[in-house]
């Protein structure tokens, strides 16, 4: 049986062409299938009888296996899909005030070995599909019963998408971009390009084509204010030094336009990389290469066998101040989630072991 989800819009008008169908037939499909969140053919009632025969003996439109689905006592959420060769991977829901949004993971662990994450510590294992990162938010439309047909959009609680779950996106680059797409389109699930923000480690060379392939917001896991730190701290910053990271930053956000922020994340570790001298150096880096930036000032969240620990609230207080004083939005994550491991860092399914 043939997976449709996943497939490109072209695709799928293909795949129907090549069965002797008219193109509509792939409109009306994508519509089913992303719009309406239909997992059974036979409610595809505008498509002739004999047609959803067809199409459920050789197409499938099921479900990966949620194998464990939790919800923090502060609303926030988190699955643990099973994927078809039973590797395990992560999606979360974040609430905000009113709304929320999706964490969705694009590899299962992560090549880049940041030292104070936990996905870091699982190693590459491997590149999730489009379709399987399209399934984590169809996964979330379903348990909240947010498809179209089921609310408006002004009342989704499913509001935005953040690509910040397990992995590296821009390791993942033409999956990741063909699954947003789909996500994106507006015959479907019709995610905003301003409610969607992928966030990368710094892969340097891959930025740019972010502003030209997605037009999506951009966030940078950046936790140091100089090279030292960052090689120590992140070893990607060995292959994309903080020059490189910051052309790029620049090229993204001359090719997106005067209004575009970006959102620097950066993780408070106590006696490592938040002292005030510290946050002057992230004001310096902004001005030299004329960054209209954005920080968000992530407390530490401890895992077992980390060798970190939470920079005191005193120090991120004035870290914060410092930021702000030189007109940098520089708010402190809430940190939510915690009781279920779904905070940022913490997507490996504490060390992987969902039993
Ligand atoms: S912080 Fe992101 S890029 Fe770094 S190891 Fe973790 S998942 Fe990979």
């Amino acid at each position: 049986m043939k997976e449709l989800i996943g497939l490109s819009k072209q695709e799928l008008e293909d795949e129907i062409k090549a069965i002797g169908e008219k193109p509509f037939r792939a409109k009306q499909l994508w519509h089913f299938i992303y719009n309406q969140g239909l997992t059974d053919f036979d409610l595809m009632t505008t498509i002739s009888k004999p047609l959803r025969k067809f199409f459920k003996e050789n197409y499938t439109l099921s479900r990966p296996k949620v194998i464990k689905n939790e919800i923090s006592s502060d609303k926030s959420a988190k699955w643990v899909i099973e994927l078809k060769d039973k590797k395990k991977v992560e999606t979360v829901f974040i609430p905000e005030e009113d709304r929320g949004a999706v964490c969705i993971s694009t590899q299962v662990g992560c090549a880049c070995g940041c030292k104070f994450c936990l996905t870091g510590t699982m190693k590459l294992q491997r590149n999730l599909s489009a379709r399987e990162i399209v399934e984590q938010v169809m996964v979330a439309r379903d348990t909240y019963n947010e498809w179209q047909n089921a609310v408006e959009e002004d009342n989704r609680v499913l509001s935005n998408i953040v690509v910040m779950g397990m992995g590296e996106p821009l390791h993942n680059y033409d999956n990741t971009v063909k699954a947003l797409k789909i996500i994106m389109d507006g015959d479907g699930m019709a995610i905003s390009k301003r409610r969607i923000t992928l966030s990368t480690s710094g892969v340097a060379d891959k930025i740019p084509l972010v502003a030209k392939d997605l037009e999506v917001k951009l966030a940078v896991s950046l936790h140091a204010s100089n090279d030292g730190i960052r090689n120590e701290i992140m070893p990607i910053n060995r292959k994309y030094p903080i020059n490189d990271l910051m052309e790029a930053c620049k090229e993204y956000q001359d090719l997106r336009g005067k209004r575009s922020y970006i959102t620097f994340e950066y993780v408070m570790l106590k006696g490592i990389n938040d002292k005030l001298s510290h946050a002057k150096e992230l004001i310096r880096m902004m001005e030299q290469y004329k960054i209209k930036a954005k920080f968000n000032l992530i407390p530490f969240n401890s895992w077992e066998g980390s060798e970190f620990t939470c920079s005191d609230d005193r120090d991120i207080i004035r870290f914060a101040e410092a930021l702000m004083k030189a007109g940098y939005a520089s708010p402190i994550r809430v940190s939510r989630g915690r009781d279920i491991s779904a905070a940022c860092g913490q997507l490996a399914g504490k060390n992987a072991n969902y039993d």
